[in-house]
């Protein structure tokens, strides 16, 4: 492979592969195992016309799926629409979504997919008729035996039940585990929604009883203010945190006598943007990583935390609700600093547990309740916590480390018990 450019080789896969790299040298990994591990076992790239509303334009979009690991059972990732989404991010993303499943313990190897094309700019009709086409563009790699979808950033609980129905209409019958994160009423999960937010708060909370620190009473900041990082917020002020700063996209907002969520959520529902909520300061997304606080949890995109900036992040704790926030750079400068990182293969694997749960019960035809989901995805969080921190005390390593070494070693053992075929 050495001397050929790969498909995928972007930043963000190198940042994937580099972690893998670090982490498989650390702990011996057997070679053979490792390089397999470097690539997806599966990638589609698809190309489809879209037909814009006023019947003026048709043009080509691209469409992914990326099944990075098919040993320990169907695939599972979700779907991202962003007009610069490439191969090497949803590669990247993909491998990420293989190290969550296997340290949650869950039945699974990763997946990604998505969509060129900037959601924002789009009508519902619009929405809907490239979800559809992307849809029967990969239905020969879905199906909840084989690969399940769910959503991520530009994509929601209507977009599943699209894809949802546009998979049951070709096979002919409804068939809701094909993915999750779907609407209540067609076999989504109660607590889906808020999951990655509650186990981002239940890493908080473990890691400061790691660290003696009193999470009632922290000063928290939020980049991101969105499906995780809203939650994150709103459940950490519920339970004692001062929230001080929360941003989205066109930047945030600053109250060190901390902010009254309330009045923010009915400005954002009034007004969509933070964007001049009364009585705080505004600050940029860089800022707002460098605000002193307690608990930083960046939750909007990924490298924000770079080698620029980490010498300048005045926080004790940093918990990664966004998938690859930080770099390999900042990881080395956070870690002689003392800054203690709970990876987000570990932080924000509360969604796919509960997405999980929700395939489960859909398989099952028998639902749970909402204290049922949040009660077994805060026992499931704070076990792999525990286990990744007894590794990283144990062997005297960083969080991020730690948690590789556990979800590549139940991946490699595996592998190694599948033997290669033929
Ligand atoms: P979301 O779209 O609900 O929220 C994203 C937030 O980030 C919004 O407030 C948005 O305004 C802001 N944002 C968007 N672009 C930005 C930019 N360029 N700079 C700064 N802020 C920006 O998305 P989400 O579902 O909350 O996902 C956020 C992150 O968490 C992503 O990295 C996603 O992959 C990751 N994640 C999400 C889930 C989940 O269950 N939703 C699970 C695991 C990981």
């Amino acid at each position: 492979m050495a001397g050929h450019k790969l498909e995928w080789d972007t930043p963000m896969y190198r940042l994937a592969v580099g972690q893998l790299d670090r982490t498989a040298a650390m702990m011996n990994l057997d070679e053979n195992i490792w390089e397999r591990l470097r690539t997806p076992q599966r990638a589609l790239v698809v190309s489809f016309p879209f037909r814009r509303d006023d019947y003026a334009s048709v043009d080509t979009v691209f469409g992914y799926r990326v099944q990075h690991l098919l040993t320990m059972g169907p695939t599972k990732g979700g779907t991202r629409f962003d007009a610069d989404l490439d191969l090497g991010e949803v590669t990247a993303l993909a491998i990420w979504m293989t190290w969550k499943c296997a340290i949650m313990g869950l039945p699974y190897g990763g997946a990604k997919g998505g969509v060129r094309i900037d959601p924002h700019g789009l009508s519902r009709t619009e929405l809907q008729r490239i979800t559809r086409r992307y849809t029967s563009e990969i239905i020969e790699m879905i199906g909840p035996d084989r690969d399940i979808p769910g959503p991520d950033l530009g994509t929601d609980e209507q977009v599943m039940a699209w894809m949802m129905d546009t998979y049951s209409q070709q096979v002919g019958h409804a068939v809701p585990g094909v993915v999750t994160g779907k609407p209540i009423e067609i076999g989504g999960s109660l607590g889906r929604r808020e999951s990655t937010g509650r186990g981002v708060v239940t890493c908080a909370m473990e890691a400061c009883r790691h660290l003696g620190l009193s999470f009632d009473g922290s000063r928290v900041v939020v980049q991101g203010y969105g499906q995780v990082g809203g939650t994150a917020a709103r459940l950490a002020a519920a339970l004692g945190a001062k929230v001080v700063a929360v941003s989205d996209v066109k930047g945030g907002i600053h109250d060190p006598n901390g902010l009254d969520l309330r009045k923010v959520d009915a400005w954002v529902r009034e007004h969509k943007l933070l964007e001049g909520f009364p009585g705080t300061d505004a600050v940029t997304n860089a800022e707002i990583l460098e605000l002193p606080c307690d608990i930083l949890i960046p939750a909007a995109i990924q490298n924000q935390i770079t080698g620029d900036n980490a010498d300048r992040l005045q926080c004790r704790l940093l918990v990664e609700g966004a998938n690859g926030p930080t770099d390999l750079a900042a990881d080395d400068i956070l870690r002689e600093r003392g800054v203690f990182t709970v990876p987000d293969i570990v932080a924000n694997a509360g969604g796919v547990t509960v997405s999980y749960f929700e395939w489960v019960q859909d398989a099952q035809q028998f639902f749970w309740t909402e204290e049922e989901v949040n009660q077994k995805l805060i026992t499931i969080m704070q076990r792999a916590f525990r286990d990744v921190l007894a590794i990283s005390v144990g062997r005297k390593i960083d969080m991020r480390n730690a948690a590789l070494i556990r979800g590549l070693s139940r991946v490699a053992e595996a592998k190694r018990l599948r033997g290669v075929f033929p």
